[in-house]
């Protein structure tokens, strides 16, 4: 589930090339929020980030992390799942690419697949405004949490297998 070094590597480059080009000061503080988003397929939300950049850097602040993250955010380099327990997370992965999302535990993992990259958008929602992305989203419960009696998975078959909503 995590990207692989030569991904974070595309990212970070993508990142500063970003900077950069728009006149963006790339300052240790920005490199280091931006990677603990980058590097990980967790998909943290801002108080997770800061917990981490907090490690490296001891003088940041919660707040700093959050302007910061949203500049990315506006510069199209990270972008966010919506409130999921409250948080907004933020994704350092800007292939184009879809989320299995637990109902329980919050965890997300991306995901590739072809098919759902060029999604047709319905009448319907062309007329409720304008689609700048679209993604698919598959939310249920995650191997860790499914099954929750002990018993294995292949016991039970996939026909349990729902979201529990
Ligand atoms: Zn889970
Ligand atoms: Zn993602």
């Amino acid at each position: 589930m995590e990207p692989s070094k030569e991904e974070v590597k595309a990212r970070t480059d993508r990142f500063a090339q970003a900077l950069r080009d728009s006149g963006t000061r790339l300052t240790h503080q920005r490199v280091v929020i931006f990677q603990e988003v980058a590097k990980t397929g967790e998909h943290p939300d801002a108080d997770t980030v800061f917990r981490r950049v907090r490690k490296r850097m001891p003088s940041i602040s919660l707040d700093t992390v959050y302007r910061t993250l949203w500049m990315l955010n506006d510069m199209g380099l990270i972008s966010t799942l919506g409130p999921q327990r409250g948080r907004v997370r933020f994704d350092g992965n800007a292939s184009p690419h879809h989320h299995f999302v637990c109902t329980d535990c919050g965890f997300v993992g991306d995901f590739y697949y072809e098919e759902f990259d060029g999604l047709e958008v319905p009448a319907e929602v062309d007329r409720m405004g304008d689609v700048a992305t679209t993604h698919v989203q598959f939310r249920g419960l995650c191997s860790r949490c499914w099954p929750r009696d002990g018993k294995g998975r292949m016991s039970q078959g996939n026909e349990g297998r729902k979201p529990h909503e």
